[in-house]
Protein backbone atom coordinates (compact mmCIF):
# COMPACT_ATOMS: atom_id res chain seq x y z
CA UNK A 1 0.00 0.00 0.00
CA UNK A 2 1.44 3.51 -0.67
CA UNK A 3 0.28 7.18 0.65
CA UNK A 4 0.07 5.42 4.28
CA UNK A 5 -0.47 8.16 7.15
CA UNK A 6 -1.28 8.26 10.30
CA UNK A 7 -1.56 10.59 13.26
CA UNK A 8 0.23 10.61 16.64
CA UNK A 9 -0.92 13.19 19.21
CA UNK A 10 1.79 14.36 21.90
CA UNK A 11 -0.31 15.03 25.32
CA UNK A 12 0.67 17.51 27.38
CA UNK A 13 4.58 17.86 26.50
CA UNK A 14 5.30 20.90 28.36
CA UNK A 15 3.93 19.20 30.98
CA UNK A 16 5.32 15.78 31.02
CA UNK A 17 8.47 15.55 29.28
CA UNK A 18 11.14 14.65 31.74
CA UNK A 19 14.09 12.23 30.62
CA UNK A 20 13.88 13.01 27.40
CA UNK A 21 11.01 11.46 26.26
CA UNK A 22 10.21 13.21 23.75
CA UNK A 23 12.52 11.02 22.09
CA UNK A 24 10.13 8.25 21.59
CA UNK A 25 8.42 10.75 19.51
CA UNK A 26 11.06 11.18 17.32
CA UNK A 27 11.55 7.62 16.90
CA UNK A 28 8.30 6.91 15.60
CA UNK A 29 8.38 10.22 12.97
CA UNK A 30 11.91 8.66 12.13
CA UNK A 31 10.86 4.88 11.21
CA UNK A 32 7.48 5.88 9.73
CA UNK A 33 9.43 8.75 7.03
CA UNK A 34 12.46 6.54 6.51
CA UNK A 35 9.72 4.04 5.10
CA UNK A 36 7.06 6.87 3.48
CA UNK A 37 4.61 6.40 5.89
CA UNK A 38 3.12 10.17 6.46
CA UNK A 39 3.32 10.46 10.61
CA UNK A 40 1.57 13.79 11.02
CA UNK A 41 2.11 15.46 14.66
CA UNK A 42 -0.04 17.05 17.25
CA UNK A 43 1.28 18.50 20.22
CA UNK A 44 -1.37 18.94 22.59
CA UNK A 45 -1.53 21.12 25.60
CA UNK A 46 -3.95 23.17 27.72
CA UNK A 47 -6.43 24.52 26.49
CA UNK A 48 -5.72 22.80 22.56
CA UNK A 49 -8.54 20.69 20.97
CA UNK A 50 -8.39 17.25 20.02
CA UNK A 51 -10.23 15.77 17.52
CA UNK A 52 -11.45 12.40 16.41
CA UNK A 53 -9.18 10.25 14.15
CA UNK A 54 -5.95 10.46 16.35
CA UNK A 55 -3.97 6.39 15.57
CA UNK A 56 -1.46 7.12 18.17
CA UNK A 57 -1.30 8.45 21.21
CA UNK A 58 1.87 9.53 23.57
CA UNK A 59 2.42 10.77 26.86
CA UNK A 60 5.34 10.91 28.67
CA UNK A 61 6.90 11.00 32.45
CA UNK A 62 7.61 13.83 35.33
CA UNK A 63 7.26 14.92 38.60
CA UNK A 64 4.17 14.39 41.23
CA UNK A 65 3.62 18.09 40.11
CA UNK A 66 3.24 18.08 36.81
CA UNK A 67 1.18 15.15 37.16
CA UNK A 68 -1.54 17.52 38.95
CA UNK A 69 -2.13 19.80 36.19
CA UNK A 70 -2.61 17.17 34.09
CA UNK A 71 -4.41 14.66 35.65
CA UNK A 72 -7.19 17.71 35.98
CA UNK A 73 -6.80 18.45 32.13
CA UNK A 74 -7.10 14.94 31.47
CA UNK A 75 -10.23 13.97 32.83
CA UNK A 76 -11.56 17.04 30.02
CA UNK A 77 -10.55 14.29 27.59
CA UNK A 78 -11.60 10.54 29.48
CA UNK A 79 -14.94 10.01 26.75
CA UNK A 80 -13.02 10.76 24.05
CA UNK A 81 -9.58 9.03 24.57
CA UNK A 82 -11.80 6.20 25.72
CA UNK A 83 -13.54 6.33 22.96
CA UNK A 84 -10.49 6.03 20.50
CA UNK A 85 -8.88 3.03 22.85
CA UNK A 86 -12.02 0.66 22.36
CA UNK A 87 -11.33 1.94 18.63
CA UNK A 88 -8.12 0.70 19.04
CA UNK A 89 -5.71 3.42 18.79
CA UNK A 90 -2.44 2.72 20.40
CA UNK A 91 -1.39 4.30 24.04
CA UNK A 92 2.31 4.89 24.90
CA UNK A 93 2.36 6.22 28.06
CA UNK A 94 6.11 6.39 29.97
CA UNK A 95 6.26 6.29 33.86
CA UNK A 96 3.86 9.82 35.30
CA UNK A 97 1.92 9.43 31.79
CA UNK A 98 1.49 5.78 32.19
CA UNK A 99 0.45 6.13 36.03
CA UNK A 100 -2.19 8.30 34.59
CA UNK A 101 -3.84 5.57 32.46
CA UNK A 102 -4.84 3.78 35.11
CA UNK A 103 -7.85 4.57 37.78
CA UNK A 104 -5.57 6.61 40.14
CA UNK A 105 -1.67 7.89 41.61
CA UNK A 106 -1.88 8.56 44.98
CA UNK A 107 1.09 10.80 45.50
CA UNK A 108 2.69 10.68 49.20
CA UNK A 109 1.37 13.59 51.01
CA UNK A 110 -0.92 14.96 48.07
CA UNK A 111 -4.73 14.53 47.14
CA UNK A 112 -5.22 11.48 44.86
CA UNK A 113 -4.79 12.30 41.37
CA UNK A 114 -7.43 10.72 39.36
CA UNK A 115 -6.48 8.43 35.78
CA UNK A 116 -8.65 7.81 32.63
CA UNK A 117 -8.82 4.07 33.35
CA UNK A 118 -8.02 2.42 29.90
CA UNK A 119 -5.22 0.50 31.59
CA UNK A 120 -7.57 -1.16 35.03
CA UNK A 121 -4.20 -0.63 36.92
CA UNK A 122 -3.79 1.56 39.82
CA UNK A 123 -0.41 3.42 41.22
CA UNK A 124 0.69 4.70 45.25
CA UNK A 125 3.34 6.34 46.01
CA UNK A 126 6.04 3.99 47.56
CA UNK A 127 9.33 4.67 49.90
CA UNK A 128 11.52 3.87 47.78
CA UNK A 129 12.46 5.41 45.15
CA UNK A 130 13.40 2.79 41.96
CA UNK A 131 16.54 3.90 40.12
CA UNK A 132 18.09 1.90 37.48
CA UNK A 133 18.67 0.15 34.54
CA UNK A 134 15.50 -2.73 33.64
CA UNK A 135 15.88 -5.66 31.41
CA UNK A 136 12.25 -7.45 30.63
CA UNK A 137 11.04 -10.35 28.40
CA UNK A 138 7.98 -10.10 26.07
CA UNK A 139 6.70 -12.73 24.12
CA UNK A 140 4.68 -10.84 21.30
CA UNK A 141 7.19 -9.41 19.47
CA UNK A 142 8.94 -12.16 16.73
CA UNK A 143 11.71 -9.58 16.17
CA UNK A 144 13.12 -9.73 19.42
CA UNK A 145 11.79 -10.81 23.07
CA UNK A 146 13.70 -8.47 25.44
CA UNK A 147 13.17 -4.81 26.41
CA UNK A 148 15.83 -1.96 28.15
CA UNK A 149 15.55 1.06 29.41
CA UNK A 150 15.83 3.23 32.54
CA UNK A 151 13.42 3.56 35.86
CA UNK A 152 13.02 6.74 38.12
CA UNK A 153 10.34 6.19 40.06
CA UNK A 154 8.62 6.11 43.72
CA UNK A 155 4.94 4.82 42.53
CA UNK A 156 4.44 1.10 42.79
CA UNK A 157 1.47 -0.07 40.20
CA UNK A 158 -0.66 -2.78 40.13
CA UNK A 159 -2.70 -4.52 37.51
CA UNK A 160 -5.80 -5.34 37.42
CA UNK A 161 -8.84 -7.32 35.47
CA UNK A 162 -7.58 -7.97 31.79
CA UNK A 163 -4.59 -5.71 32.22
CA UNK A 164 -2.00 -7.91 31.50
CA UNK A 165 1.75 -6.62 31.93
CA UNK A 166 3.53 -5.36 29.10
CA UNK A 167 7.01 -7.09 29.69
CA UNK A 168 8.13 -9.84 32.77
CA UNK A 169 11.13 -8.21 34.55
CA UNK A 170 14.85 -9.94 34.06
CA UNK A 171 16.79 -6.92 35.85
CA UNK A 172 15.55 -4.41 37.86
CA UNK A 173 11.51 -2.82 39.71
CA UNK A 174 9.53 -2.22 36.98
CA UNK A 175 5.76 -1.72 38.55
CA UNK A 176 6.00 -2.40 41.98
CA UNK A 177 9.62 -4.36 42.77
CA UNK A 178 7.35 -7.57 43.97
CA UNK A 179 5.28 -9.37 41.13
CA UNK A 180 7.93 -8.55 38.31
CA UNK A 181 5.81 -7.12 36.28
CA UNK A 182 7.12 -4.47 34.02
CA UNK A 183 4.60 -1.44 32.86
CA UNK A 184 1.22 -2.65 31.16
CA UNK A 185 -1.27 -3.65 28.59
CA UNK A 186 -4.52 -3.31 27.64
CA UNK A 187 -5.58 -3.53 23.90
CA UNK A 188 -3.18 -1.34 21.86
CA UNK A 189 -2.86 0.87 25.46
CA UNK A 190 0.78 0.30 26.91
CA UNK A 191 2.29 1.61 29.74
CA UNK A 192 5.88 1.56 30.77
CA UNK A 193 8.27 2.84 33.32
CA UNK A 194 11.00 2.44 31.09
CA UNK A 195 12.57 6.13 30.23
CA UNK A 196 15.88 6.47 28.40
CA UNK A 197 13.66 7.34 26.02
CA UNK A 198 12.05 4.23 25.63
CA UNK A 199 11.64 3.74 21.66
CA UNK A 200 14.91 4.48 20.32
CA UNK A 201 16.77 1.43 22.42
CA UNK A 202 13.58 -1.11 21.40
CA UNK A 203 12.89 0.21 17.96
CA UNK A 204 11.29 -3.69 17.46
CA UNK A 205 8.99 -2.30 19.66
CA UNK A 206 8.39 1.10 17.89
CA UNK A 207 7.86 -0.85 14.54
CA UNK A 208 4.92 -3.13 16.37
CA UNK A 209 3.30 0.17 17.35
CA UNK A 210 3.31 1.91 13.59
CA UNK A 211 2.14 -1.52 12.82
CA UNK A 212 -1.18 -1.88 15.13
CA UNK A 213 -1.35 1.70 14.09
CA UNK A 214 -1.75 1.26 10.66
CA UNK A 215 -3.66 -2.21 11.47
CA UNK A 216 -5.92 0.18 13.08
CA UNK A 217 -6.14 2.76 10.46
CA UNK A 218 -6.10 0.65 7.43
CA UNK A 219 -7.84 -3.04 8.62
CA UNK A 220 -4.88 -4.60 6.85
CA UNK A 221 -1.81 -6.54 8.11
CA UNK A 222 1.07 -3.97 6.48
CA UNK A 223 4.39 -5.32 6.67
CA UNK A 224 7.03 -2.42 7.14
CA UNK A 225 10.42 -2.48 5.03
CA UNK A 226 13.46 -3.54 7.57
CA UNK A 227 15.44 -0.74 8.54
CA UNK A 228 19.49 -1.17 9.68
CA UNK A 229 19.06 -1.35 13.13
CA UNK A 230 22.31 -2.22 14.26
CA UNK A 231 23.24 0.98 16.04
CA UNK A 232 20.03 0.87 17.80
CA UNK A 233 20.67 -2.64 18.94
CA UNK A 234 23.99 -2.03 20.10
CA UNK A 235 22.90 0.29 22.48
CA UNK A 236 19.71 -2.40 23.29
CA UNK A 237 22.63 -4.89 24.52
CA UNK A 238 24.93 -2.24 26.31
CA UNK A 239 21.19 -1.80 28.38
CA UNK A 240 20.93 -5.77 28.53
CA UNK A 241 23.89 -6.53 29.65
CA UNK A 242 23.91 -4.31 32.38
CA UNK A 243 23.61 -5.05 36.39
CA UNK A 244 21.09 -3.34 37.86
N1 LIG B 1 6.07 11.16 39.81
C1 LIG B 1 5.94 9.75 39.48
C2 LIG B 1 6.75 8.84 40.43
O1 LIG B 1 7.68 9.31 41.06
C3 LIG B 1 6.41 9.51 38.05
C4 LIG B 1 7.89 9.80 37.86
C5 LIG B 1 8.32 9.81 36.41
O2 LIG B 1 7.55 10.06 35.47
N2 LIG B 1 9.64 9.53 36.18
O3 LIG B 1 6.47 7.65 40.51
Amino acid sequence: MTNLKLKLVHLYPLFLNIYGDIGNVKVLQNRCEWRGIELEIQQLNVGDKLESGTDIFFIGGGQDRQQVEVSHELQKLKNLLTEEYNNNAVFLGICGGYQLMGEYYQPHDADRLEGISILDAYTEAGSTRFIGNVSAEIDYISEKNTLVGFENHSGLTYLRGDTTPMARVIVGNGNNGIDKTEGARSKNAFGTYLHGSFLPKNPHFADYMIKLALQKKYNDDIELEPLDDSIELKAHESVLNKAY
